[in-house]
C-alpha cells in the first residue's frame, strides 16, 4: 500500500463509502490522512452531569440510558435522551429532529455543548454534539476528541472511526517533504509527527501544533508560487530604466511643508529602486485613509518627470481627480509645474489643448477619470501610470492606461490596510509597500455609540457644530436588494431631519439613484460649504477631503461592516478641529461589542483584521477577483507570524535555487507539482 492506493482499497470502505468520501475529496489512503479535524473537544474539561446549572453554557459527556421522541403541542417533534456519568443524569432535547432517533442508540457516549435551561427539570439543547459510540465506561475521560467535517451519510463517529482504524498503516508511509533546516526555521515538527499530533493529540495543545505544521507547509507552498511568478513576471518584464537626478525630488522636498514619516520615506525609497532598475515597476502601495499616500506617488511622479517622462495618475471619480490636482497643484507649484487635469467635464477648447500637451513629448503630469482611457487620448512618451483606489479599476482599465505608453511602471496605491503577508498572499505578482504610520499631528477623531434614546441630543451636539461653522455627514446604510425600502427610509428620515432638528440649514440628500453628475454637484457643493449637512444612502467617496466637516453621524451603524465604518469615519478629523463619529441606533449585544471594539481604535490595520475575522476574507475583496488560493487548513490572517516566516522561508529558498533543482528541494517540489497545477509552469526544469 502506498498514500496513493484508493480507498477502497482499505479494510471497511466499499464504493458506497468511497463515493461519499469522495465527496469530502477524499479518494486516496494519503487524503484520509489529509482530512484533518476542523476542532477538538477536550473531554477532560467537560462539565461533570451534576454541574451543570441552569443558566450555564457547558460541555458535557455521557452515555444514552434512555431516549425516545416526544410530541409537543405545538405538533413539534423532539428527540430527547437522558445520558449519565459517574456524577448524575441531564436530559439533552432536540425540537425538530425526531430523525435523530435513528442514529443515536441507548449506550451511545454523547458530547453536547449547549446551554442549559429549565423545562421541568435542568436541560441541555445542544448546539453542537458528537456521538462517540458504544464505547468502553469511561471513554473520553482524559482524552480530546477529534472532531472531523463530515458530510450527509457519513458521521463525525464513522469519520473518526476510520481515520484511527488506519491511522497506525497509514503514518510509516509518510515522507517529509520539507528540509530539515525549514522546519527548524518554523520551528513546526515532522509531516509524520505531526499527522499523528493531529489525528491523535495527547492534548488540545499537541493537536494545534500539529496543525501549525500542516498550515505552515501550505502558505509555504503558495508563498513559493507566488514568490517564483513574482520572479518570473520581474524578469520577463523589461521597462524603463529611469536615473534618480535628485532635481525635482530634491526641490519639493525643500519646498514640503511637512517632514515626511519614516513609513513614507521607506515607500518612496521602495519605489525609487523599482524605478531605478530596468525591469518594470509593479507596485501596490497601501495606507489607511490619511496616511498620505498621495505624495509618495508624486515624489515618484517627480523621478518620471526629471527623466524628460510623462505621469498619468488615474482616479475612480471626477471630485478624487479635481481634488487631487487641487492638493497636488499646491504641492508643485513652488517648483513651477502645474499638472493637467483631464475629466468628461473639461470645455472642449481645454480638452484639445490637454490632448495635445499629451500628444507631445513634454514631461508633463496629467490627472484624471476614466477620460485617460479613451482612444482619443494619446501620450507622446508615458513612462509611469499611477492609479488611485486602484480596486475601483478593472485590470483592464488598468492596461488599457499602461498600454498608451511603453512598458510604463505601475503604481496603484489601496486604502484597505492588510498585513503585508498577507497582501503579498492575495495580489501574487505584485510587490507591496506599506504606509503603516500618521503623518503627526492629526487629532484623533472621538468615537461614541449611543441609543435611540440619545438620537436627539446628538442633533442637538451637531447643531452646535453647525454654529461654530462645521459641516455634518449623517450617514444611512444601503442594502443593495431593498433599495427602494432604504431609499424611502432615508428619504423620510432627510424630511424629519430639514423640518426638525436642521430646518435652519442647507441639507442636502445623496444617494446611489441620482445621476452621476447630480451626485457630483452636491458633492461639489458641500466641499464649497453651500451644504452645511450631508446626508447620504451611498458611501460617500473614499477620499474625499472636506477638512471642515467634523461630525459623522452613523445611522444602523451594525448594518456596516467594521472596514466601511472606518472608511466612513475617516471622511471626518481632517482639518484641524476636534472630529467626532457617532454610532447611532439600538443594537444588539453582539454589534454593540463590534461597535466598541471600533470605537476603541483608529488602526486601519487592527480594524481590518477584526473585520477579515468576523466576515471572512472573500466578503472583504472577493476573493475569486484576486484569485485568493484555496485553503484547507491554513488562514493567512489567523496564521499572519507563520505566513511571515513561510514568506521568509520561501524567499531564502527561491534565492539559492530558484527551480528548487537541489536534491534536498526535490520533495518539496513533487509535493508543489502535485498539489499545484500552476506549479509546473513555474517550476518546470530547462
Ligand atoms: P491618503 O493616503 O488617504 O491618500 P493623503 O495623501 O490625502 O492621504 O494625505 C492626507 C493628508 O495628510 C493630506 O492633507 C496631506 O497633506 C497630509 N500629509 C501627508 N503626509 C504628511 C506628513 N508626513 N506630515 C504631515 N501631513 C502629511
Ligand atoms: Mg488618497
Amino acid at each position: 500500500m502506498t498514500l496513493d492506493t484508493p480507498v477502497t482499497y482499505l479494510k471497511g470502505i466499499g464504493s458506497a463509502r468511497a463515493t461519499l468520501l469522495a465527496k469530502l475529496g477524499i479518494t486516496m489512503a494519503g487524503d484520509l490522512l489529509r482530512h484533518v479535524p476542523h476542532r477538538y473537544e477536550d473531554a477532560t474539561t467537560v462539565t461533570p452531569l451534576a454541574n451543570a446549572d441552569v443558566g450555564a453554557d457547558v460541555t458535557v459527556l455521557g452515555r444514552v440510558i434512555a431516549k425516545g421522541v416526544l410530541p409537543t403541542r405545538k405538533g413539534l417533534r423532539v428527540f430527547q435522551a437522558v445520558i449519565q456519568d459517574a456524577t448524575g443524569m441531564l436530559e439533552i432535547a432536540w425540537p425538530g429532529q425526531p430523525f435523530l432517533d435513528r442514529t443515536i442508540n441507548k449506550d451511545d457516549w454523547l458530547l453536547c455543548t449547549g446551554p442549559v435551561r429549565f423545562f421541568h427539570g435542568r436541560r441541555l439543547q445542544p448546539r453542537e454534539f458528537v456521538n462517540l459510540g458504544p464505547e468502553e465506561e469511561g471513554t473520553g475521560e482524559g482524552r480530546v476528541l477529534a472532531v472531523y467535517p463530515g458530510t450527509e451519510g457519513l458521521s463525525v463517529r464513522l469519520l473518526r472511526a476510520m481515520v484511527q482504524q488506519h491511522l497506525d498503516a497509514l503514518l510509516p508511509l509518510v515522507q517529509e517533504p520539507l528540509p530539515p533546516e525549514v522546519l527548524q526555521a518554523a520551528d513546526v515538527p515532522s509531516l509524520r509527527d505531526a499527522m499523528r499530533m493531529v489525528h491523535r493529540p495527547t492534548s488540545v495543545a499537541e493537536a494545534v501544533r500539529g496543525r501549525s505544521r500542516l498550515a505552515f507547509e501550505e502558505l509555504l507552498c503558495v508563498q513559493l508560487l507566488h514568490r517564483r511568478a513574482n520572479m518570473m513576471a520581474r524578469d520577463a518584464r523589461g521597462g524603463r530604466q529611469f536615473t534618480n537626478r535628485r532635481q525635482l525630488t530634491s526641490q519639493l522636498r525643500t519646498a514640503l511643508p511637512y517632514t515626511l514619516t519614516h513609513a513614507q520615506v521607506r515607500a518612496i525609497r521602495e519605489i525609487v529602486q523599482d524605478m531605478e532598475s530596468p525591469r518594470r515597476m509593479h507596485r501596490l502601495l497601501q495606507g489607511d485613509v490619511g496616511a498620505g499616500k498621495t505624495v509618495v506617488a508624486v515624489f515618484s511622479a517627480l523621478l518620471a518627470m526629471e527623466n524628460g517622462a510623462q505621469v498619468a495618475l488615474m482616479a475612480p471619480t471626477e471630485l478624487l481627480a479635481e481634488q487631487h490636482a487641487r492638493s497636488i497643484g499646491t504641492l508643485l507649484a513652488p517648483l513651477g509645474i502645474t499638472p493637467l487635469l483631464l475629466t468628461g467635464r473639461l470645455p472642449a477648447g481645454e480638452k484639445r489643448l490637454a490632448l495635445t500637451r499629451l500628444a507631445s513629448p513634454d514631461a508633463v503630469l496629467v490627472i484624471g477619470t476614466h477620460a485617460l482611457l479613451q482612444p482619443d487620448v494619446r501620450f507622446g512618451n508615458l513612462g509611469l501610470v499611477i492609479i488611485d483606489e486602484q480596486h475601483r479599476f478593472g485590470v483592464e482599465q488598468r492596461a488599457v492606461l499602461s498600454g498608451k505608453g511603453e512598458t510604463p511602471d505601475v503604481l496603484l496605491m489601496s486604502a484597505t490596510p492588510i498585513p503585508r503577508s498577507l497582501a503579498l498572499t492575495m495580489y501574487g505578482d505584485l510587490d507591496v509597500s506599506v504606509l503603516d504610520e500618521r503623518p503627526p499631528g492629526r487629532q484623533p477623531v472621538t468615537t461614541v455609540v449611543r441609543p435611540e434614546s440619545g438620537r436627539a441630543k446628538v442633533f442637538e451636539f451637531a447643531n452646535t457644530q453647525l454654529d461654530a461653522g462645521r459641516q455634518v455627514y449623517v450617514v444611512y446604510p444601503l442594502i443593495e436588494t431593498s433599495e427602494k425600502i432604504d431609499l424611502k427610509a432615508a428619504t423620510v428620515m432627510y424630511e424629519a431631519l430639514v423640518t426638525g432638528p436642521f430646518a435652519a440649514r442647507q441639507v442636502a440628500l445623496l444617494h446611489g439613484r441620482l445621476p452621476a453628475e447630480e451626485r457630483d454637484a452636491i458633492m461639489r457643493r458641500f466641499v464649497q460649504g453651500e451644504v452645511q449637512v450631508l446626508v447620504a444612502t451611498t458611501v460617500i467617496e473614499v477620499g474625499i477631503d472636506v477638512g471642515n466637516a467634523t461630525v459623522m453621524i452613523i445611522e444602523h451603524p451594525e448594518r456596516f461592516g467594521l472596514s466601511q465604518l472606518h472608511q466612513l469615519r475617516g471622511r471626518v478629523g481632517r482639518g484641524g478641529e476636534q472630529s467626532y463619529c457617532v454610532l447611532l441606533g439600538d443594537v444588539g449585544t453582539e454589534a454593540a461589542e463590534r461597535l466598541s471594539m471600533f470605537a476603541s481604535t483608529e488602526d486601519g490595520f487592527e480594524i481590518a483584521r477584526a473585520d477579515l475575522q468576523l466576515r471572512g476574507m472573500g466578503d472583504l475583496f472577493g476573493a475569486k477577483q484576486h484569485g485568493l488560493p484555496a485553503f484547507r487548513i491554513a488562514d493567512p490572517l489567523r496564521d499572519e507570524a507563520l505566513n511571515e516566516t513561510a514568506r521568509t522561508v520561501a524567499d531564502r529558498l527561491l534565492r539559492d535555487d530558484p527551480l528548487l533543482e537541489l536534491p534536498a528541494h526535490h520533495a518539496l517540489r513533487h509535493q508543489l507539482t502535485v498539489g499545484y497545477a500552476r506549479a509546473l509552469e513555474l517550476f518546470q526544469i530547462g
